[in-house]
Parts: structure tokens; C-alpha cells; sequence
């Protein structure tokens, strides 16, 4: 794939932040990223959003690397998205397209999975007209940018009226199946007074490091395939404390800055591991430019989950490239943290430490001392 980044307003360094996240989340669907172009306008431009000129520069580099499809850093409108196509010759997908398909990646319960949906097609709803005026297009050589008005009624926009019916019916079903799903927090607390293995959950930014201290906390021999393992979601791996405890780890879809709005539920959804977790690991890339705008996004959102109480400990990551200035001062604010690296191994051993000794400890141990 290759990126498109435009910014309106705001820094460079702001648009290059959001393009480097567009990147990681690119990596993230499968994608590989071959190249990227930036553009600097007052606003997006209302017929190929990067505007003509660069729409050009843009198709020769998707000729030169040979990528199959483009990925702008912003919400297209379908208009927009067809001009750019016809420009650079490939697929062209949005920023919320490639979230909601990463989400849909992501999502394994039964509930995630139709949360995603659903907001695939509350995304997809508002776009159909873009397929008719496409439709109308081959038919008559119609261009209607502005949507089928009076008069412009043809076969294409029977089926549409159909397809939307039928895509708002499949939406009120999933909304019934999603209400009806959802455990409340009666039961999630049962849940986790039942389950004798301890659970820790790592959130965090994308890009923060989730999944690099996910592998070294846990090493591809610590992975094991029993029959207990193969029960539990396939997201969260087994590990044990150094005094030979088990406990489960979950990792967690990866935050992100524009969040559509059609995927705040969905997201929601996907952090139910997080509820369920007797110990929070908030990972934060302590050599971002931001790390403290960062920690409270997540933390905005994490608040807001229905009777969220878990545990919380702040990793600050990327120890060996971050600046001490910024550790130091993240320190001083943040009241329970710790300072690692996943590159380096850094802190890790002390984290490992700092689990076992904030992990419950199962009751039936007690049982275990009495002969
Ligand atoms: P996730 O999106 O939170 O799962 O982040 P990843 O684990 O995929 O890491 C994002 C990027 O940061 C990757 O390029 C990692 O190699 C890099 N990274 C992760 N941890 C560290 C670290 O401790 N130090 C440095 N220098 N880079 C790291």
C-alpha cells in the first residue's frame, strides 16, 4: 500500500505523527507499507481530497512501487474516493475503512464480532449512494457528485432502496442480539471470582509496544497448547509469575487517535478483557512527543466502561531511546509506574516481579496446605 497524508491545520509534526500511526496500523491490517506522500492545503479538496496535482504525484509513485492500493489519512467521501481512484489506478481505502477492518481482525466473542459489524455497515450505510451514482455512471454517463436527485430515479436506485432496507433491518437485529448479549457486571464479577487463573490486560496507544513486551514477558516457548489453553480466546497468552503461579495475559486492540464514531461501541466491546483483568498494564511510548496526552485518552476511554475499577500500573516503554528528561517527569506525575524496555530488556524482570506481587492470590492455595 501507499499512504496519502494531507494536513489542514495544526504542525507538520502533527501530520507526520498521524501518517506514522497510519503506517503502524497499515502493519497492523497485514499491509505493507511501500511509500507515503503528504500535502498541505487550507481543507481537503472536495473532489480528489488531495487535490489534483498531488492525486498525479501520488499515481506515479503507486506505479513505481507497483502497490495495489492506497490509504488516505482521513474520512473520504465516496465521490472523493472514486476520483482518486480514477486517478491513481488502484483501490483506494480511508483511514475508518482500515480501522474497521482491523477491528474486524480483532474482534473474537461473539459480541465483538457483531459490534463490528454493526458498525461496518453504519459506515457503509451513508456510502451506498456512492455505488448507485457508479452505477448511474456506466448506465447514462451520469457523473452526479451531489447524489441522485428528482428525477434521476432508475433501476440503480430501486436495488439501492432495497439493499438499504435490508442492511437497517440486519442493523436493528444486531442491536437486539448485541443488547441481549452484553453480561452485566453482576456476572463478569462472578465470572472472575470462579476463574482460578489470574488475569492482566495490556492496553495502550498503538505503536506504544503492547505486543513486544507481550513477547518478552512471555517468549514463544511460554505459549502452551493444552486443552485448557485451546478454551480461552486466542488472544491471550498463559505465563507464570517466577514463584510459579499462572496467570493469563490479554492484549488488547491498540488505541488510536480519530476514532470514527461508528466504532466507539465497537472499541468498547473489544476492551471487555480489560473489565474482566484483576491487573491493568497501561503500556506508554515514553519517547513520543506526547506521552501525557496519550495516557489520558486512554484513560478517557477506559473510564468510561461500565463499573471499570481494575488496577492499574502506568509502563513506561522504549526506556533505551526515550528522554530521561521525559522519564523523569513522568515519574514525578505518574504515582504507580515503571520504566522498561522491550528492546532491550530493560525493567522487564522487575515487571515480571511487580505482577506476581500485585496478583491475587487463588484461595484454593490455602486448601492446597491442609492435608
Ligand atoms: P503495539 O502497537 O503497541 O503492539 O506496538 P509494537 O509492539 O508493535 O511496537 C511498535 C514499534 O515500537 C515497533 O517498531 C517496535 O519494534 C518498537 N518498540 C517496541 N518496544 C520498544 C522499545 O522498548 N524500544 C524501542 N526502541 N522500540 C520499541
Amino acid at each position: 500500500v501507499v499512504l496519502a497524508g494531507l494536513f489542514t491545520t495544526g504542525n507538520v509534526e502533527d501530520a507526520e505523527n498521524s501518517l506514522r500511526e497510519l503506517a503502524a496500523l497499515a502493519e497492523t491490517a497485514g499491509s505493507e507499507v511501500l511509500d507515503g506522500v503528504m500535502q498541505r492545503r487550507a481543507h481537503p479538496d472536495p473532489a480528489t481530497f488531495l487535490g489534483k496535482g498531488k492525486a498525479q504525484e501520488l499515481a506515479e509513485v503507486v506505479a513505481e512501487t507497483g502497490a495495489d492500493t492506497v490509504i488516505a489519512d482521513g474520512e473520504l467521501a465516496p465521490s472523493q474516493r472514486r476520483a482518486l481512484e480514477d486517478i491513481v489506478k488502484v483501490k483506494v481505502v480511508d483511514r475508518t475503512a482500515l480501522i474497521l477492518d482491523i477491528f474486524a481482525q480483532h474482534a473474537k466473542s461473539r459480541e465483538g464480532k457483531a459490534q463490528v459489524e454493526l458498525a461496518q455497515l453504519e459506515y457503509l450505510l451513508p456510502r451506498l449512494r456512492g455505488w448507485g451514482d457508479s452505477m448511474s455512471r456506466q448506465a447514462g454517463g451520469r457523473v452526479a457528485a451531489g447524489g441522485a436527485g428528482m428525477g434521476s430515479r432508475g433501476p440503480g436506485e430501486t436495488k439501492i432502496e432495497l439493499d438499504r432496507r435490508r442492511i437497517r433491518t440486519r442493523m436493528s437485529k444486531l442491536r437486539r442480539e448485541i443488547k441481549e448479549m452484553a453480561p452485566g457486571r453482576e456476572a463478569k464479577r462472578a465470572d472472575r471470582k470462579r476463574r482460578e487463573v489470574p488475569a492482566v490486560a495490556i492496553a495502550g496507544y498503538t505503536n506504544a509496544g503492547k505486543s513486544s513486551l507481550l513477547n518478552r514477558l512471555t517468549g514463544a516457548g511460554v505459549l502452551v497448547e493444552n486443552a485448557l489453553f485451546a478454551t480461552l480466546d486466542p488472544t491471550v497468552r498463559r505465563s507464570q509469575t517466577p514463584d510459579g503461579r499462572e496467570f493469563t495475559f490479554a492484549d488488547t486492540v491498540g488505541f488510536v487517535r480519530h476514532l470514527p464514531t461508528e466504532l466507539v461501541e465497537a472499541f468498547r466491546s473489544t476492551l471487555e478483557e480489560v473489565g474482566d483483568a484483576d491487573l491493568l498494564l497501561h503500556v506508554v511510548d515514553a519517547s513520543h512527543p506526547d506521552p501525557e496526552g496519550q495516557i489520558r485518552a486512554v484513560r478517557d476511554v477506559l473510564a468510561d466502561i461500565d463499573g471499570f475499577d481494575v488496577p492499574e500500573v502506568i509502563v513506561l516503554n522504549k526506556a533505551d531511546i526515550a528522554e530521561p528528561e521525559t522519564i523523569a517527569r513522568l515519574r514525578s506525575q505518574v504515582e504507580d509506574c515503571i520504566v522498561v524496555s522491550a528492546r532491550s530488556g530493560e525493567g522487564i524482570e522487575e515487571l515480571r516481579q511487580l505482577i506476581a506481587d500485585r496478583l491475587p492470590r487463588p484461595e484454593v492455595e490455602v486448601d492446597l496446605l491442609v492435608p
